[in-house]
């Protein structure tokens, strides 16, 4: 199991559902709640890659991943699968928005389908999911918590990633909303923001060179390019009765790279002049 500072029982009998859980941070996140005693599901578009994420997970920890496709996009995707969740378990203690898409493109030469397309999984795909979840939500029976994972340019310029700022920006936005409209139902609504973490998407797209990589540690004054290990520990926090006070919030756990100024400016220029 690796290093955690929560005690290994923690989510014991909690239920969690992680959108985009078969990879990268989602697939992180997962784990770290298998390891601390949850029941996990995760749901995403790709069966071949729930089902390696499920047997990975299986030969790794002994632990077992349920998982259903799904296309954030399509809600009557959504609805299957918050109907599959209810007749599994009647509710949901747990909630993880981390479906995304992304790619660099400045807006004068992104098509409307482009745009389109990251809106409607990252902001869209958000509200369908947490719409569809909430009944199972009120449920659980020592209060609910859902997390969205957004990014530093939710509140800053997102130049060359002007889709997913603007659809990141929203989530926020809701997050705050539901953290409102929800709270009498028990349920806290936080987001989490993490730094450049290295998942598979972001070595094949983003650390396409040595230069590129010393370029994201150079922007990142406290704990340099980071895991999903690390970042799931942000979510477990959110997630545990320590933060019951907490609601409405973002954690920023990008080692302090937004109050260096907007890196995304730098980097982006960078990838669109190469
Ligand atoms: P990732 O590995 O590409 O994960 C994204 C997941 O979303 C994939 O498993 C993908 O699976 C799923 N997904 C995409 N479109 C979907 C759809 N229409 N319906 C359902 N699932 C869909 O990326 P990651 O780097 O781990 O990112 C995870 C989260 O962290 C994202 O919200 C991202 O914006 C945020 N973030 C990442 C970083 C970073 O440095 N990595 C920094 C800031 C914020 P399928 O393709 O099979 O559907």
């Amino acid at each position: 199991m690796p290093e955690s500072v929560f005690k290994d029982n923690l989510f014991a009998g909690k239920k969690v559902f992680i959108t985009g859980g078969a990879t990268g941070m989602g697939l992180g996140f997962a784990q770290a709640f298998l390891n601390h005693g949850a029941e996990v599901f995760i749901a995403s578009r790709k069966e071949e890659k729930l089902a390696e994420a499920a047997s990975e997970t299986k030969k790794k920890f002994d632990k077992k991943l349920l998982w259903k496709t799904m296309d954030v996009r399509k809600n009557e995707t959504v609805e299957d699968v918050a109907e599959f969740l209810s007749s599994e378990w009647g509710e949901l203690d747990i909630l993880v928005n981390n479906a995304a898409g992304n790619f660099v493109a400045p807006i004068a030469a992104m098509s409307e389908n482009a745009w389109r397309s990251v809106v409607d999984i990252v902001l869209d795909g958000t509200f369908r999911v947490s719409k569809a979840c909430y009944p199972l939500l009120r449920k659980a029976k020592n209060g609910a918590s859902i997390v969205n994972i957004i990014a530093n340019y939710s509140w800053n310029a997102a130049p060359f990633v002007g889709h997913s700022g603007a659809a990141k920006a929203g989530v926020l936005n809701l997050t705050r909303t539901l953290a409102l409209e929800w709270a009498d139902d028990d349920i806290r609504v936080n987001a989490m923001c993490p730094g450049v973490v290295l998942t598979d998407n972001v070595k094949q797209n983003l650390m396409i060179d040595e230069n590129t990589a010393k370029m994201f540690e150079d922007y990142i004054p406290a704990g340099g390019v980071t895991t999903p290990e690390k970042m799931a520990q942000q979510v477990l926090y959110l997630c545990s009765p320590a933060a019951d006070v907490i609601t409405g919030d973002m954690l920023i756990a990008d080692g302090g790279q937004w109050l260096v100024g907007n890196a995304f400016y730098q980097m982006g220029k960078k990838f669109i002049d190469d």
